[in-house]
């Protein structure tokens, strides 16, 4: 049988520890919150080397007593906590009484505090021992020191994160500290740089100190009480949207909650206003009787539990989506006043042309620019002046052969109203199965093919012993076009293309931090990215092979990544601008090509690594066999 052994305090702290002292930001966390709770209204947090080295937090709290200096390093030793009663109305922001025992075992400490009627006194410990005590000289507040995190414990500084990381992950804790508690002034630097420093003159102060002045235009003020809850703060206009969910912030009864019904009630309040991957600006701070609310769910006081949450949901998602409503309204209101100012005319749209535009314009091809080397060499301006868009146009072609054809040959059924205007055809809609598998059309048949013409000038027509072959030429050449963007991505040939104006984005540390731990994908693509100041980025090249890019959405579409597990690749995220550029670049349906470049495409198509398919996944070869056609005329049953 195995003795039970009572563990030393030494040991059981160093254990603890690892439950409060998960990393150098929940340290900040459990200081700053002391700090508040001791009723400072300035606050200074220092790190260095993202806390690993140093972290120093001082305040103008009430300081603790020279007699409780030593007492406040045992375990639960908190002067938060006299009657099992308080425990359940804790209005204080921690009651474990052991944040400062678990940070003095993994670390080297300093406390000097005064309060307005003692004199100064400090400590010093390390790995929990007491190794210097007396007075000293202090001005009536805290001031704690944590040096050389996790010293004494190699396992666990083995898992700390490198300093960048850990101190973006400072950075966004104090951008929450900052939000939750805009009647203190809190000043944070990291390496001695000053990030963040709110005046403690409100809400609005602080949103201004962590996001800066554009966001400010943006937001809605939210107050709503119904006696027993109460929803304040403000929340983003509807038609500003940020791409992932590190611009929301929740407090409860004053304090950062990571994840709530909250959560959930905002995002569906605003569900009729948001497109995918987009998510509201928020700070709100949601007011429920202490009673009602646990937040010691979870070690480090991120979650919650409500006594009753669907109350809660309601409650929040009402108050928002109220809000919401007001505000709309309100902007009606402007808005029909602008309205009735403008002149009539402008008020007027011109009539929008449908897919006419597109054949004409099919007529008017520039033939100069499809020069032979076409299909592997497209240099990427060539065809740019090219509007009409040949996929939509051959959709409708094939749309058009389909309906068109005499509707008793075929058992599936079709629409039998034939449009006389239309020339009769006889090719019938091809099967889904000939549509969408590629994989039923033998490559080295298809090559062995003659052309024997085009349609359209859309598609190619090839003939083979017993096989009759259509391809379209806009979506092959789009595949080809699109193949060989990835190809120069993936062996590493993409080139810069230097922007005249270079472009700067605005990010929170989160991001910023997304975007340092990705930037050698982001230059693999083609992308020339510093940082640019205080949580900013300066984009000076972009991927030559996308000449077009949007940045600003690219970004955007960048950054909504952010809250995903699965690993990025950087294909994933141009893929869709990849496609765009090939469309862009290929040659069009309409295009009149001449025989050599038609052998040309069919022979590059035929290469066995090309897929049947345009990028966006339409198949651009279709096969009809002797049998099918010959059925067609009842010539074989
Ligand atoms: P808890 O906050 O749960 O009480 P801690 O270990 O965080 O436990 O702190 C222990 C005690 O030390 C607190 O109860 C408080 O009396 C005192 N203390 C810690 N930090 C400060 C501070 N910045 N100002 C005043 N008192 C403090
Ligand atoms: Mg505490």
């Amino acid at each position: 049988m195995t003795k039970i052994n009572i563990l030393t305090p030494d040991i059981f702290n160093k254990i603890a520890a690892g439950e409060v002292v998960e990393k150098p930001a929940s340290i900040v966390k459990e200081l700053v919150e002391n700090s508040i709770d001791a009723g400072a209204t300035k606050i200074n947090i220092q790190v260095y080397d993202g806390g690993i080295s140093k972290i120093i937090v001082s305040d103008n709290g009430s300081g603790i007593l020279p007699d409780d200096l030593k007492p406040a390093f045992l375990p639960h030793a908190t002067s938060k906590i006299k009657t099992e009663e308080d425990l359940y109305k804790i209005g204080t922001l921690g009651f474990r009484g052991e944040a400062l025992a678990s940070i003095a075992a993994v670390s080297q400490v300093e406390v000097i505090s005064k309060t307005s009627e003692t004199v100064g006194s400090s400590i010093k410990l390390s790995g929990g021992e007491i190794v210097a005590q007396g007075e000293k000289g202090s001005p009536v507040g805290t001031y704690i020191c944590v040096e050389n995190l996790f010293f004494n414990t190699p396992a666990r500084q083995k898992f700390l994160k490198k300093p960048k990381k850990e101190e973006s992950e400072i950075t966004s804790l104090v951008s929450k500290l900052i939000l939750a508690n805009p009647n203190k002034a809190i000043k944070y630097t990291a390496d001695d740089k000053v990030i963040y420093s709110s005046s403690g003159q409100g809400l609005k102060e602080a949103i201004f100190a962590i996001y800066g002045s554009a966001v400010l235009e943006n937001l809605i003020p939210i107050n709503v009480d119904n006696g027993k809850y109460k929803l304040t703060g403000y929340i983003g206009k509807t038609s500003y949207f940020k791409s992932n969910r590190t611009y929301q912030t929740i407090m409860i009864n004053n304090r950062w909650i990571a994840d709530s019904i909250v959560n959930v009630a905002l995002s569906q309040s605003y569900e009729a206003y948001m497109m995918k991957h987009c998510f509201p600006f928020c700070v709100l701070d949601l007011t429920v009787p202490n009673e009602e609310v646990d937040v010691n769910v979870h070690p480090s006081k991120l979650e919650v539990r409500f006594q009753d949450s669907r109350a809660i949901f309601g409650f929040v998602y009402r108050a928002i989506t109220e809000t919401i409503y007001s505000d709309l309204t309100k902007k009606t209101t402007e808005e029909v006043e602008v309205e009735n100012q403008k002149p009539e005319f402008e008020l007027q749209r011109a009539p929008e042309t449908p897919y006419q535009s597109q054949t004409a314009n099919s007529s008017t091809i520039d033939l100069d620019k499809l020069n032979l080397d076409f299909i592997l060499d497209s240099p990427i301006q060539s065809n740019a002046a090219h509007s009409s868009e040949g996929s939509v146009l051959n959709e409708i072609v094939i749309e058009k052969l389909a309906s068109t054809v005499a509707p008793k040959i075929f058992d599936e059924p079709r629409d039998t109203k034939i449009n006389k205007n239309d020339e009769p055809t006889f090719i019938p809609k091809p099967t889904q199965q000939q549509l969408i598998k590629d994989d039923v059309i033998d490559k080295d048949e298809m090559l062995s093919s003659q052309i024997i013409g085009k349609a359209f000038n859309t598609f190619v027509i090839m003939e083979a012993n017993d096989e009759l072959y259509f391809i379209d030429q806009h979506a092959a050449h789009e595949r080809l076009l699109f193949d060989k963007y990835v190809k120069q991505i993936k062996d590493k040939e993409v080139s810069c293309q230097p922007l005249l104006i270079p472009y700067t984005i605005d990010v929170n540390s989160a991001e910023e931090q997304f975007i340092n731990d990705n930037l050698d994908m982001l230059s693999s693509l083609g992308f020339d990215i510093a940082e640019f100041g205080n949580l900013s980025f300066k984009i000076s090249a972009i991927p030559s092979i996308l000449p077009d890019l949007n940045v600003n959405n690219f970004f955007k579409n960048f950054l909504s990544n952010l809250n995903n597990y699965t690993q990025l690749k950087n294909i994933d995220l141009i893929r869709d601008d990849l496609a765009e550029t090939a469309c862009k670049h290929a040659v069009k349906g309409g295009d009149d090509l001449d025989k050599d470049e038609l052998i040309k495409l069919v022979k590059a198509v035929g290469n066995g690594d090309v897929t049947l398919q345009c990028p966006h996944g339409r198949p651009f070869v279709v096969k009809f066999t002797r049998r099918e056609i010959d059925k067609w005329f009842r010539r074989v049953v």
